[in-house]
């Protein structure tokens, strides 16, 4: 059960006070506070765990604080909308909203091979407005000979970068719980210049252990990847342990699934789902249309796939676009076959863009 408080509820006051020994003298209760932070209001919750099946809704409605109460199901406890159309998703990192109305495109290397290529990319992403990007340093790979990712050794130039091009978050996969203490000192040595949200990969969505780890920091937001051999239950399951052991700040991502079915893609684009882990979940959604289709086909309208993809993601209602972009595809260490052109990034933002404002006109269509 979850109990709602009015908005920007004074924790000083005496009514706050009296709301809270109410549920505290509550039998076989325990109570977990969460305070969701949007951009103009902070949202108090408070879950009540345990025996919850003898306590009366109504005379908790009737505290002075409380503005309603949400009768939770056992799956996505946290994470999970549980039918409340009105509760407040997503939170600000490092100066950026991300909620499941705003809309923000993560354009980058799909792995970090060089500081030049990594300066030429974030300088693109400045020129065109963008304060978001991917970045992988840490890159698990199907073939152990294949080139891994350069690990920490990059961290300080990417950082660096990041802060003289004004970009403010990082998407970067952690592999092992000590990539994040190699992030964290490397933000410290350099003077915090950026910020990172760990994304965790399709690989790793059951690795319940690496979930535990990062979902127990809060420093960090995370862009969780669906598995793409489980079910979108068993992938929400897996970005619930985040948010029970602490960190609540999640977005998930939809990458497409492992199918034969969907070639010649290299992945069955999942995009219609977006709309419905916004139903089940308040979890900002973000789609990966470069991991999803894989190549840089293009059909006889001219639109790569990779865009079309990614539009059907955003006009079904995404809040982020991660997407792989390299100066010199055919000198990328990793996916360069699917990453987008340089001179290719405006007509994508500004593709993506209208997608995301179609919605917006769908919706009032639709309300
Ligand atoms: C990536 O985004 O770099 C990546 C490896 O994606 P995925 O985990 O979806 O395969
Ligand atoms: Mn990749």
């Amino acid at each position: 059960m979850i109990v709602i408080l009015h908005t920007n509820t004074d924790e000083q006051s005496k009514e706050y006070a009296d709301t809270i020994s109410f549920l505290e003298q509550l039998p076989n209760i325990s109570l977990q506070y969460h305070v969701v932070q949007g951009e103009e209001q902070k949202l108090s919750e408070i879950y009540l765990l345990g025996d919850t099946q003898k306590v009366d809704q109504a005379e908790i409605e009737n505290l002075d604080c409380v503005d309603r109460v949400v009768r939770i199901s056992e799956e996505y406890r946290i994470l999970g909308r549980h039918q409340d159309e009105k509760r407040a998703s997503g939170f600000i990192y490092n100066d950026v909203h991300f909620s499941q109305d705003t809309c923000h495109v993560l354009a980058g290397l799909c792995a970090v091979d060089t500081p030049e290529h990594v300066e030429t990319m974030m300088q693109a992403l400045q020129k065109h407005g963008q304060v978001c990007t991917r970045m992988g340093a840490y890159k698990p790979r199907t073939n152990p000979y294949s080139f891994q990712g350069h690990g920490k050794q990059c961290l300080p130039y990417v950082f660096e970068l990041a802060g003289k091009y004004g970009i403010k978050v990082i998407s970067m996969e952690v592999t092992h719980e000590s990539h994040i203490d190699e992030i964290s000192n490397a933000l410290q040595e350099t003077g915090n210049p950026t910020g990172v949200m760990l994304q965790i990969g399709t690989r790793n969505t059951q690795n319940f252990e690496l979930l535990k780890v990062v979902g127990r920091q809060t420093q960090y937001p995370v862009l969780f990847k669906r598995g793409y051999g489980v079910s979108l239950n068993e992938s929400l399951n897996a970005a619930e342990y985040l948010a029970s052991e602490g960190n609540s700040n999640v977005v998930f991502c939809l990458r497409g699934m492992k199918s034969e079915g969907g070639a010649p893609h290299r992945n069955m684009v999942d995009f219609g789902q977006v709309p419905v882990i916004k139903r089940l979940t308040r979890m900002p959604v973000c789609v990966d249309p470069s991991h999803s289709v894989g190549s840089r086909e293009k059909s006889p309208d001219g639109i790569l796939d990779v865009a079309h993809a990614a539009a059907q993601g955003l006009i079904a209602g995404a809040n982020l676009v991660l997407v792989d972009f390299h100066p010199a595809p055919h000198a990328a260490l990793v996916d360069g076959p699917q990453a987008l052109l340089m001179d290719e990034l405006p007509r994508f933002l500004d593709d993506m863009a209208r997608c995301h404002e179609f919605y917006q006109t769908r919706k009032s269509l639709w309300a």
